[in-house]
């Protein structure tokens, strides 16, 4: 009946330090975060010159590969201002 070694099992990190740069503290269920698919700016500028020579070469514009983009567990709340922050380069995944 008890379920004791769940508490810790289900505990997860949010990962948004690794888009914000300062560590979040915070830890807590799966069901309260979000997938998120994040660009890292190492990449940002060859899809952005991609692009460019895309528009000049008439060819269809690159979209950044999916390998290229790191998919990170947020919280839902820091998923949401990450987006917010950076449109472009991030994106929530609805996994279920
Ligand atoms: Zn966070």
């Amino acid at each position: 009946m008890e379920t004791a070694s769940q508490q810790v099992a289900d505990e997860v990190r949010c990962e948004c330090g690794k888009i914000t740069g300062e560590r979040c503290a915070w830890v807590g269920h799966e069901d309260e975060t979000a997938m998120v698919e994040w660009t890292p700016p190492s990449i940002r500028r060859s899809i952005q010159d991609a692009r460019a020579a895309g528009n000049l070469g008439g060819l269809g514009a690159p979209l950044a590969r999916r390998d290229d983009v790191s998919l990170l567990r947020l919280e839902r709340s820091c998923a949401e201002t990450a987006v917010a922050d950076e449109p472009e380069w991030t994106r929530i995944v609805e996994s279920t």
